[in-house]
This record gives C-alpha cells, structure tokens and sequence, in this order.
C-alpha cells in the first residue's frame, strides 16, 4: 500500500466504503458480520487504514458493524469518516451523538456533509438549522477533526457552496474516467483544486460497471496490459492526478479487495500508451453503456410506487444490451415499469441525472 499525506497524517491511497458490504442471504439489508469482518481484518492487513461509512449506509448496520469491526483495533491505528444527511430531515445533535455510540469512539477523523447536491443546498447551507455552525464547534471540542462534504453536485452548484464556506478540510466527489467527461467531473476537480481543497474519490469503479465494461472495451484493455485486471485501469487514471488523495472503494468481498490492494501497492498512473488505450476503451463502452445507473438506491425510498428502481434499470440495460429480460420478468406486473406513475420526485435524488420516468415509460411500452 502507497499513502498520501494530509497535514500530519499518512492515509492509505485506498479507503474502504462501507455501502456495498456482503449482506446475509437469508436477511437482506442486515450486514453478514462473518464475510464483512473477514473484509475489513484483510483490509487492514494490507495497509488501508481510512473507513468510511454513513447514518444511512445499510439503514444504519453500516455504522454499527463498523463500530464492532473496528473495535479490536487501536482507535489511532485508523482514520474513521461518517456523515450527516441533512434530507433526512433529524436534527444533527440527535444524529451526532448517536453516531459516536453506534461506531464506538469519542471522536471521528473526518465528518461530512452528505451528498451536497442541488436539493440539498438549501437545507445544508439554512441559518435556523446552522449544521455547519454545529459542526464547527465540535471540531473545536476535538470530535471532528476534519471537516468535509461529500457532493454530486454540479460545478456551478459546487462553486455557490464553497463561496458560502470555504474553510473545508476535504471533499468527496465522484470521478472515474467515464464520469471525468459525462458528469463533468473534471469541472470539479478543477473547482475543487483552485480552492485548494483534497479531493477523495467515490464510485471509481461506476458502481462496478468499469469492471466488466463490454466485449470490445475489455479486449482493448486486457491486450494493452495482460497483466492489469479491468478494475485496476480505473484506479490508474486516478493515480494520475494529484490533488486526488485516495480513493474509497465499497469493496463487497475479499477477491475485490485482494485485486484491489495489488493495484494500490505502489504509484502506478497511467503512461501515455496507456492513456490512448482507455480513451478508446472507454469510447466504445460508452457506445454501449445505457443506462448509466451506479446503484447507489437513493431513489429508491422516494418512490411512491415502492419501485426498485436500480433493478429495473439494471433489466432495461440488459434487455437493450443483450436482449435478456429474466431480472424485470420475475418482478411480476406489480413491481414491474408499468407501475411508475411519473411523479418525477426520484429525479430529484439521483445522483446521475438519470431521467428516470422517462425510462420507466420507454420500458413499460417496450421502445428500448
Ligand atoms: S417517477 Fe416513477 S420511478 Fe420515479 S418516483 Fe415517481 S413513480 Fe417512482
Ligand atoms: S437511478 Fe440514480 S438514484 Fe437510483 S440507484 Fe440509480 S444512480 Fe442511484
């Protein structure tokens, strides 16, 4: 493992996000403690030492197993990062305070703003609420030592809410090398950069599409460097930018996380041949790619019609890709496209500006 440092400390150049952890089969949304321990003990071995979790990753087991994982190890042998959502509508200190129990500590490394986007602005940036002020102060108390923002927002959105504040101590946004262009990650990066702000990096992998890719992408891939897994091209073209100061991966089992800790063993971005490679290969699995949904499940308590609506997209993609339409067909008519009523409240928390009912139509009339 290769680390970067932060002020005084040396963060491993891969993080551990604690979104995507193995969950039981016979218990869905409950964390498989066994599976995820094995995960988090290997991640430690190999030299990760920053963790990153949410009040609402797992609907709050993300917290809490992370607060059981961690606890045989010594609290300053690890950075540990959690975040308020202020669209969840609880009042900070009720949050705050629980969060401290449910992870087990006194104290959080890095505590942010969650998924600052354009509904959100409003809510983090109120006076009555004063979060930030809230916050402030108990980074005065030495309960946060680091004060940051997760963000999806777009760059102007991004730009309104450093001018409100600038004094963070780091940022997480995503970026990969299809979003780099397609969601103007770029554009952020740079903001983020001029203000001299780190940049932490979420959803490198696109939610695990950039693993797979398709046919032709993979081939151009995988004869440039025989060697490299698809997944370790993704992290590279991280590699090569330096305001970048590491990279969180949700890591669902220990064959992700072994290949991964391969790819982060030393400084390795892309070289120029490599480059050219990835450009191409990433032009012809845009071609292909669809519906650019990452799975993240924001949407998903929003929508009236009790829609999983990552699944349907999922089956829209597969049906456009390759003709199979199995995921959606097991739905049944009841959970299946034809259900959505076209509210559009889901547009207003996908993070991918996915245009969702319009999907969701297309799909039941069967247009692919
Ligand atoms: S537009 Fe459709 S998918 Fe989106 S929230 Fe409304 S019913 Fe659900
Ligand atoms: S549709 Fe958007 S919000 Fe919903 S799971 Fe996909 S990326 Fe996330």
């Amino acid at each position: 493992m290769y680390y970067k440092q932060f002020h005084n400390l040396k963060i491993s150049a891969l993080g551990l996000g604690s979104l995507r952890l193995p969950e039981k089969e016979d218990h869905p949304g409950c964390i498989d403690r066994e599976k995820a321990q094995k995960i988090i003990d290997l991640a430690i071995a190999g030299g990760i030492n920053y963790f990153d979790t949410a009040y609402t990753y797992h609907e709050g087991d993300s917290e809490l197993f992370i607060g059981e994982a961690l606890s045989k190890y010594e609290r300053d042998s690890y950075y540990l990062a959690t975040k308020f959502y202020a669209m969840s509508g609880k009042r900070i200190q009720d949050v705050f305070e629980e969060q401290l129990k449910r992870c087990r500590t006194e104290y959080f490394d890095f505590y942010l703003f969650h998924g600052m986007d354009e509904n959100s602005f409003d809510k983090y940036t109120d006076k009555q609420n004063d979060y930030l002020g809230y916050l402030l102060k108990q980074k005065e108390n030495g309960r946060i030592r680091n004060l940051g923002f997760s963000s999806h927002a777009a760059p102007e959105t991004l730009k309104r809410f450093l001018e409100w504040h600038s004094g963070f101590d780091m940022a997480l946004i995503q970026l990969n090398y299809l979003d780099w262009t397609m969601l103007e990650a770029k554009r952020q990066y740079e903001i983020l950069t001029d203000y001299g702000i780190p940049v932490w990096v979420m959803e490198p992998l696109k939610g695990g599409r950039l693993s797979l890719l398709n046919k032709k992408s993979a081939a151009i891939l995988r004869n440039a460097a025989p060697e490299h897994s698809l997944s370790s091209w993704g992290f590279r073209f991280l590699m090569g930018l330096p305001n970048v100061q590491t990279v969180l991966s949700g890591m669902s089992s220990l064959e992700q996380l072994q290949d991964n800790l391969r790819t982060f063993e030393y400084l390795n971005p892309l070289d120029l041949e490599e480059q050219k490679a990835l450009e191409k290969a990433a032009g012809l699995f845009m071609e292909d790619l669809g519906v650019p949904c990452s799975g993240c499940r924001y949407c998903c308590p929003t929508c009236p019609a009790g829609l999983d609506i990552p699944l349907l997209l999922k089956g829209y993609n597969e049906k456009n890709i390759s003709g199979e339409t199995w995921r959606v067909a097991q739905l049944g008519k009841k959970k299946g496209p034809e259900q959505c009523i076209g509210c559009k409240i889901c547009l207003k928390h996908c993070p991918q500006k996915i245009n969702i009912p319009e999907i969701m139509e297309r799909f039941a009339k069967n247009v692919i």
